[in-house]
């Protein structure tokens, strides 16, 4: 189904033994990391993802939502334990396994927060987390079709769309929306704007009839880069330990395990690891298929 372009954006993996920078995981921070890093040249990253490529067209049809829950495709498909308090069930909790990551597999809901919980967090003594710090950043990363303006912003990789107004929306959405209204609450054209308080529509992350996963609007650009080396179908095992350092990241492909280390020069600086190695010790060792 995907076009030969669209599999051609994957490289063909190969035995990399040496980069500068190893990233586990290529989810929404993974792909982000892969693109800024390997934007100077002079080193070179491997970005390692235990799924595959995500070339399929559900991963690219905002309506492709529903079928990729349903059919589990680039999924973790996580359970909780049995919960008591859900009479001995387990939650489902779906997670992306693709490149993409979750951004792959996601509702696609685009909604920064609430500004006074970021100036709570900044209040609290987390400095750089209010929200008048972090707003130079949000608008970067985002193509807001509205345009840009104090809170927004107009040329950021990731394309933002406004959703409907009242007019354009269902009839479901309209009558809340007007219930909303009718029980005293303003009308809010962008949650993402100057206040979030309000009824209206919500922003998504898709443009063009396209879902904005971190992989499209990160990686994909940025895939010919010489410097820059994507293996899927790579699944990180252990971070290779020496005096304490991490020097490597062992991973199986497969069947196969392979080594990515740093040289030697590079033994001081960090192996970046996204999500996976925060996961409980248990869903490492045991993901499911
Ligand atoms: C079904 C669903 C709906 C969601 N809806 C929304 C929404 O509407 N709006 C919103 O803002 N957020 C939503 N989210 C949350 C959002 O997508 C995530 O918070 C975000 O993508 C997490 O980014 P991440 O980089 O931390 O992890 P992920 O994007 O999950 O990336 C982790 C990557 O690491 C890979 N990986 C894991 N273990 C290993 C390993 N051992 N070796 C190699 N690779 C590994 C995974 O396969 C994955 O690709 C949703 C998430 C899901 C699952």
């Amino acid at each position: 189904m995907a076009s030969a372009k669209e599999k051609s954006r994957v490289k063909r993996d190969g035995v990399v033994t040496e980069t500068d920078y190893i990233i586990v995981g290529a989810g929404s921070a993974g792909c982000i990391l892969a693109n800024r890093l390997s934007a100077d040249p002079s080193v070179s990253v491997v970005l390692l993802e235990a799924g595959g490529a995500d070339a399929h067209l559900f991963y690219r049809m905002p309506a492709g939502y529903r079928q990729l829950m349903k059919s589990g495709m680039g999924n973790w498909k996580y359970e909780s334990e049995p919960q008591a308090g859900l009479n001995g069930r387990r939650m489902y909790f779906p997670r992306g396994k693709v490149l993409g990551g979750s951004s792959s597999i996601n509702a696609m809901v685009c909604l920064r927060g609430n500004p006074g919980d970021y100036d709570e967090w900044s209040q609290l003594g987390n400095r750089g987390w209010s929200y008048e710090d972090c707003l130079p950043y949000f608008k970067r990363v985002e193509r807001f079709d509205g345009g840009p303006d104090d809170y927004r912003g107009g040329d950021g990789f990731v394309g933002v769309s406004r959703g409907p107004s009242v007019e354009e929306m269902g009839p479901i959405s309209k009558a809340w929306v007007r219930a909303g209204i009718e029980a005293g609450y303003p009308y809010n054209p962008d949650m993402n704007g100057k206040t979030q308080e309000g009824f209206g529509p919500i922003n998504a992350n898709y443009a063009q009839g396209r879902r904005q996963s971190a992989s499209w609007c990160y990686l994909g650009p940025v895939l010919s880069r010489p410097n820059l080396k994507v293996i899927t179908g790579a699944m990180a095992t252990k971070v290779a330990l020496r005096a304490g350092r991490a020097v490597g990241v062992e991973y199986s492909k497969a069947g196969q395990s392979k080594t990515v280390q740093l040289p030697e020069r590079l033994y001081w600086q960090a192996v970046l690891s996204i999500r996976p190695f925060s996961c409980s010790c248990r869903e490492l060792a045991m993901p499911k298929p």
